[in-house]
């Protein structure tokens, strides 16, 4: 077997016993773009030999998306078969596992009515609200793993002949996710641990709030009284863990809804519904964002800020050390799920009930009184830098210093 065909299995293998760590007799829900399809492959394959009873998969089609987002009708974007929502959570309340491939051109959008893309993304919110509830809740193993596509290549490699440029981001990306090494399940099984004991000393302090200082970024963060650090993995209801990003190198909580003042400059820039917002910076005061401005993307960023009243907030507050593995490859992924776990970053909108001691079993009245906001949309943004310090303080005052120049030191 040759080197790509062998990471490629070694992926579809993380992803299947790492990522969703799925059990004899469950089913795998996969939605995937047809881009995706040689990997999408592995994977079935990989979950049938884990025990699956079955794999379904729901194909999809960036340019067939672009193609309704320029030509229907507009009453048509507001639309979502209603059958697929429910089929969604049909299986989901059947306890499957669901993997999302993410394969995507970041310019796909661009020059296309803000608007509409808008009205598409809160449309697809609104109807999957019910099943994003069950994963974003831990009831079912989930994951979300990406896949290169051609621009998406080119983008991060803009300086490689055409030719080899995919191929240069598959390797960057096995060896972002550890696909590449040796053995990779327990590469994967050390990593998780490390990252399990980070969350247990936080969740240890119970800190009351986090001080962040860079250039162009003094912010204070409240944490609610119930906060919980998460990260290295999650439980479904039946106890079984799973990774939900991968790569993951993340330990989050959510931050106080109302408790987060001061500003904050992003370090890397925003892919958001296919346009991108860079170089800018959020004011907030008693945890609303009062004030923002963007070098570019700035009429995407209001789109994004003004989604509903929930996407004023904050949603979760993120540390990743600056010597992960990602961090290392010094490569823009234009990509969240890869940019997001090179740096310490926050996210706008709707926090994860996870976060709250008990915070699964609340509604979203409840939630908010524990200081955890609710949106339609979660959007993740990077801060971090090798020039960020974060201090904690405790409930007594007493100052901890956390991370100096962009690394733990704890
Ligand atoms: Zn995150
Ligand atoms: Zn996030």
């Amino acid at each position: 077997m040759d080197k790509f065909s062998l990471n490629l299995e070694k992926y579809a293998e993380i992803t299947v016993k790492i990522g969703l760590n799925i059990q004899e007799g469950q089913r795998l829900l996969i939605a995937a773009p047809i881009v995706s399809a040689a990997f999408v492959r592995e994977v079935t394959k990989s979950a049938y030999r884990a025990g699956a009873k079955d794999v379904h998969i729901e194909w999809n089609d960036e340019q067939i998306s672009k193609i309704k987002l320029e030509q229907a009708p507009e009453e048509s974007l507001k639309e979502f078969p209603a059958w697929k929502a429910k089929g969604y959570e049909e299986m989901a309340k059947d306890g499957c596992a669901y993997l999302s491939i993410v394969a995507s051109n970041p310019d796909l959008l661009a020059g296309i009515d803000p608007d509409r893309i808008a009205i598409v993304n809160k449309t697809n919110a609104q109807h999957l609200m019910g099943f994003r509830k069950m994963t974003q809740s831990s009831q079912i193993s989930w994951c979300v793993v990406s896949t290169p596509t051609k621009e998406w290549a080119a983008k991060v490699f803009p300086t490689l002949p055409t030719e080899e440029q995919e191929a240069a981001l598959w390797e960057a990306i096995f060896n972002c996710t550890r696909a590449s090494l040796e053995d990779p399940v327990s590469a994967w099984e050390e990593h998780s641990n490390n990252l399990r004991s980070k969350v247990d000393f936080l969740n240890d302090k119970k800190y009351k709030q986090l001080h962040f200082r860079a250039p162009g970024t003094d912010l204070t963060i409240e944490l609610p009284n119930k906060h919980i650090w998460v990260g290295g993995g999650a439980k479904n209801a039946n106890g079984v863990n799973f990774v939900p990003n991968m790569p993951t190198e993340e330990v989050f909580t959510t931050p106080k809804r109302d408790g987060v003042n001061g500003v904050v400059s992003s370090t890397k820039p925003l892919i958001y519904g296919g346009n991108i917002i860079d170089q800018f910076s959020l004011t907030f005061e008693n945890g609303k964002i009062v004030n923002f401005h963007a070098e570019v993307g700035g009429e995407t960023l209001h789109r994004l800020i003004d989604t509903d009243e929930g996407s004023r907030y904050l949603g979760e507050v993120a540390l990743v050390p600056h010597s992960s593995p990602i961090s290392q490859s010094n490569i823009l992924f234009y990509n969240t799920l890869f940019d997001e776990n090179a740096s310490n970053h926050l996210a706008i909108g709707s926090a994860y009930p996870i976060c709250i001691e008990n915070g699964t079993k609340m509604s979203n009245e409840e939630l908010k009184e524990e200081g955890s906001n609710s949106s339609l949309t979660h959007v993740d943004f990077m801060v971090g830098s090798n020039e960020m310090d974060i201090d904690a303080v405790k409930e007594d005052g007493t100052v901890e210093p956390l991370f100096r120049n962009g690394d733990w030191v704890i």
